[in-house]
């Protein structure tokens, strides 16, 4: 799919990023190719399926996706911020990184009970970001109907720690 070809061409793999043995995937390219970008907002948007009445998005990469899907669909935007970030009452949630715990949060009152909700990241890695954000939007009483990343890591196994819920990636790397 054009969206796809996309992401493989324009989504730049750094070696050794942020430490030695990571292949890190770059984002920026695409996001500075208009087209590109337009083109790989609207396959995640329409991965939704159904109405969407918000779109969740993960600091940092997760926010320059999400809002623009939001936009494209009529819904609006959730922000899932690392811990400290936010100013109103928060719920908290913390996962295991491969070195200690990280902890992301979002406000509550944002999130009506029902609301039916996409998550949007651009890497589906091991998986513990998107639980701990399926966590957050549950415990406000939210539906989680999907979620759709720009590259899922499949070695990495992460679609497993997210249920049942609806995953779609555009490019999926074995
Ligand atoms: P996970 O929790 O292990 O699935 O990691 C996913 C989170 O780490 C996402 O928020 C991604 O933005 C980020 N991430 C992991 N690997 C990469 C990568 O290669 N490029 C960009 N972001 C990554």
């Amino acid at each position: 799919e054009a969206a796809a070809r996309r992401v493989d061409d324009l989504v730049r793999l750094v070696p050794d990023f942020p430490e030695p043995g990571v292949l890190f995937r770059d984002i920026t390219p695409l996001l500075a190719d208009a087209d590109a970008f337009a083109q790989v907002c609207e396959a995640l948007a329409v991965q939704a399926g159904g109405p969407i009445d918000l779109v969740a998005g993960m600091e940092a990469r997760g926010f320059l996706l999400a809002a623009p899907i939001a936009v494209h669909l009529g819904a609006g935007l959730i922000p899932v911020r690392k811990a400290g970030k936010l100013p109103g009452p928060s719920v908290a949630e913390s996962y295991s990184l491969e070195y200690g715990d990280a902890t992301i949060e979002l406000h509550p009152s944002t999130v009506p009970a029902g609301a039916r909700v996409l998550i949007v990241d651009d890497v589906l890695a091991t998986g513990g970001t998107a639980a701990a954000t399926i966590r957050l939007l549950e415990h406000c009483g939210a539906e989680v109907v999907g979620l759709s990343f720009l590259v899922e890591l499949e070695a990495l196994g992460g679609r497993a720690l997210l249920g049942d819920h609806a995953v779609h990636a555009l490019v999926a790397v074995p």
